[in-house]
């Protein structure tokens, strides 16, 4: 029998047993949280905070994602600009382009939308991007004091998912937490972040030798590979929580790493796809854009 992805009452005589952890209700709320606030400055008179989006060449997916972070800005009273570029733009001409943005005091995030087109260096591209304004948390400076301890922002994807296990009151202290994947985006900061809250953290990826042996010995699994129902129901234990980052497309329809219908049977706790982790990246996006814009009022008005 086929589960229909967001449809949670499924398998006619094999319920169900895991809660579902709804990123979306918690995200929606987040978000009305921060355009409370929002709405608290700018009666004040102070200026909302300001994302600048860039997108060169004409990716279709890319201009999705471009297209939602800004109604996710639109939404919560921020101020944003779009930057739409041709794919034939130099390295030189996006170099001038963040530099100016570094410099606009309305401006305290700044978004480069990823992939690049073929012959830009993204890497030397990411790093132009001014720290202070660096809400997807990728530059060398934010991700080396995160890993220190002392973050500035923290990468979106990980903290959205520690963000829902913290509403889910989930006690990391001393739980084994099993990451698959290693990528500088998601597997290895959230791993970073599990640890820094006591959990005690296994990283794999695709030369782990067994890896159904470690994941049925974990507490906690968080899935972030990029392949459509890795995770199936023969690799998982009862009790366990499991956190589906993948987004895999499967013709028309939105699918995560865990085979979910098999894998939602046996634990106690899973996030669905779509509703799961993807609204909480973008809520942290914005939290993180917000933390920018306190940060450059505090240090206008230390001046
Ligand atoms: P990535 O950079 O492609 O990294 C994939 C990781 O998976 C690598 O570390 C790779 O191991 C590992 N892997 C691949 N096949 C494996 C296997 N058979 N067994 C064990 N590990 C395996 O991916 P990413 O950027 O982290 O993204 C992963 C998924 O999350 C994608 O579906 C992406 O769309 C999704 N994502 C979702 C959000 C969201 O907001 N929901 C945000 C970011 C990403 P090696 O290092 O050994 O190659």
């Amino acid at each position: 029998m086929t589960l229909v992805i967001g449809n949670l009452d499924f398998y006619v005589g094999c319920p169900m047993t895991a809660n579902i952890i709804d990123g979306k209700t918690l995200a929606n709320a987040l978000q009305s949280e921060i355009a409370q606030e929002v709405k608290i400055i700018v009666e004040k008179g102070i200026q909302p905070p300001g994302l600048a989006v860039i997108l060169v060449g004409d990716d279709p997916a890319s201009q999705i994602y471009v297209r939602n972070k800004k109604a996710a800005c639109a939404k919560v009273g921020f101020y944003a600009q779009e930057f739409l570029l041709p794919a034939i733009t130099t390295e030189e001409d996006l170099k001038k382009l963040i530099f100016s943005l570094n410099q606009n005091p309305k401006i305290n995030g700044i978004l480069l939308q990823l992939p690049l087109p073929k012959g830009m260096n993204e890497k030397n591209m990411l790093e132009l991007i001014s720290p202070e304004k660096d809400v997807d948390c990728f530059h060398p400076v934010n991700v080396g004091n995160m890993f220190l301890g002392r973050p500035r922002f923290l990468p979106c994807t990980p903290a959205g998912i520690m963000e829902m296990l913290k509403h889910e009151k989930i006690d990391l202290k001393g739980k084994k937490a099993v990451v698959i994947g290693r990528s500088n985006i998601v597997g290895k900061p959230l791993a970073m972040l599990l640890l820094s809250a006591h959990a005690t953290v296994t990283i794999c990826h695709s030369r782990t030798v067994n890896l159904p042996g470690i994941t049925r010995d974990a507490d906690i699994i968080v899935v972030a590979i990029g392949q459509a129902g890795f995770l199936t129901g023969d690799m998982v234990s009862p009790g366990q929580i499991i956190i589906d980052v993948g987004q895999n497309k499967l013709g028309e329809k939105l699918v995560g790493d865990v085979d979910f219908a098999a894998v939602a049977r046996k634990v106690a706790a899973i996030t669905p796809v779509p509703g799961g982790v993807g609204p909480m990246t973008i809520t942290m996006l914005l939290k993180n854009a917000w933390q920018a814009a306190r940060l450059a009022r505090k240090t206008v008005a230390s001046r």
